[in-house]
């Protein structure tokens, strides 16, 4: 028999805790993680806009301060999600940084630098996902994402530390998957295209000293290739919701891209019939 979904509620009962949560895509997943009937934990760094989020999201939010660098507060934010609500279904990996735009070659490369973005892009995902583990392992089930990024699918879509934290993502999505699906744990990862959240304004800004916010949030806006449209927070929000709840719930392993093209799509430029046949 074949059962249509409702539009809401897709996510009733179920707890997710979503690192990075307190600002851009995180928070508008909790957003619409909320509105689909889930117990929402952010865990983030700010403690500033973590609780302010939490409380504007309501009832259903809850904050916990929580660095991914450090391990012991990851197991603390899940152990967190597990006291307060009996079990952790959504690991939402979502937390990240750019880092510095320079310098523009890999010649170039400032290690410490690597290192940080590296230790927060990558080791805090695979921390997130280890912690996550041990809790939906003995259950038998569990969704869990993490962000990746179209700049982890083609070169030179940013910054070397970054660009490389993003291309290891889906690897470590694969990976892990190749375990956990015989455990009914399923590990997806999301690749959003350009967005105008702090992170990207922030890092494009870099390159244009005096824009105002809006300036250089309107230059992200029109990174896009798709036409009429632009890469907003909701367009992720809504991939994360799907991939959480049970009508993703025989996907797994999978890099699901949210960049309207973007990745498939190169401007060849051949040169006119005049420049060759002159
Ligand atoms: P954002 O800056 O709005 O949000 C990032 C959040 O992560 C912030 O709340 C910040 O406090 C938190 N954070 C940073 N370091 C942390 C740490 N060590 N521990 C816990 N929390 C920490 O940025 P965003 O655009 O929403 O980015 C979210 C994710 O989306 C990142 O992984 C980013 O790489 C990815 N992404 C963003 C875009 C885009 O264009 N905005 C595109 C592709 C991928």
């Amino acid at each position: 028999m074949f059962v249509c979904s409702h539009t809401k509620n897709r996510l009733e009962g179920k707890v997710a805790l979503i690192t990075g949560g307190a600002s851009g895509l995180g928070k508008a997943a909790a957003h619409k993680f909320i509105q689909n009937g889930a117990q929402v934990i952010i865990a983030d760094i700010n403690t500033e806009l973590g609780p302010q989020v939490a409380n504007d999201l309501g009832p259903s939010a809850h904050f916990v301060r929580c660095d991914v660098m450090n391990e012991a507060q990851v197991a603390e934010a899940v152990e967190a999600a597990v006291a307060r609500h009996g079990k952790l279904d959504i690991m939402y990996n979502n937390a990240g940084i750019v880092g510095p735009v320079l310098p523009p070659s890999i010649a170039e490369l400032d290690l410490d630098t690597f290192d940080r973005v590296m230790r927060i892009n990558v080791r805090g995902t695979v921390a997130g996902i280890k912690h996550a583990a041990r809790v939906m392992i003995p259950v038998g089930s569990g969704s869990i994402l993490c962000t990746a990024s179209m700049s982890g699918l083609l070169g030179g879509l940013g910054p070397h530390p970054y660009a490389i934290s993003k291309f290891t993502i889906p690897g470590i999505v694969k990976f892990v998957a190749s375990e956990l699906c015989r455990t009914g744990v399923r590990i997806n990862c999301i690749s959003p295209g350009p967005i105008a959240t702090p992170l990207s304004v922030g890092q494009i800004a870099q390159f244009y000293p005096g824009a105002t916010t809006e300036q250089v949030a309107q230059i992200v806006n029109g990174i896009g290739e798709l036409k009429g449209a632009k890469c907003e927070e909701i367009d992720v929000a809504q991939a994360a919701v799907y991939l959480a709840s049970d009508e993703s719930k025989y996907i797994t392993g999978h890099n699901l891209v949210v960049d309207g093209g973007f990745t498939c799509y190169k401007d060849i430029k051949l040169p006119s019939p005049d420049q060759v046949l002159q």
